[in-house]
């Protein structure tokens, strides 16, 4: 009798040991996802920045309206081109970016 209760309380140890493993588990799953949207917004912007870089070259020489074509572009997915904050995420509007939206 003594052994199938010791038996019983290894088992409920074990089930409160599973439950904890879930939760760490769930937690890492969030941290994961936070991290895969992380590297997404990442890419996007390397990606920008790679463009901007690219504009700057001496062999490539911007056709009209171009600068203005690509600030809009950027603006449009999320980030600032306004000097104050430029290449990093927008959270809504700004109005530093607007305003060198009507200026281009
Ligand atoms: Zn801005």
């Amino acid at each position: 009798m003594a052994d199938k209760q010791a038996v019983l309380r290894q088992v409920e140890f074990l089930q409160e040991r599973i439950g904890e493993f879930y939760q760490d588990l769930g937690a890492l799953k969030l941290l994961i996802s936070d991290l895969v949207e992380e590297n997404r917004q990442l890419s996007v912007e390397n990606a920008h920045l790679r463009d901007r870089a690219r504009m700057y070259t001496e062999e490539h020489v911007p056709a009209p309206g171009e600068a203005a074509h690509y600030l809009g572009q950027l603006y449009d997915d999320g980030f600032h081109i306004c000097n104050v904050n430029y290449g990093s995420l927008r959270q809504g509007d700004c109005l530093f970016c607007l305003q060198s939206l009507q200026r281009t």
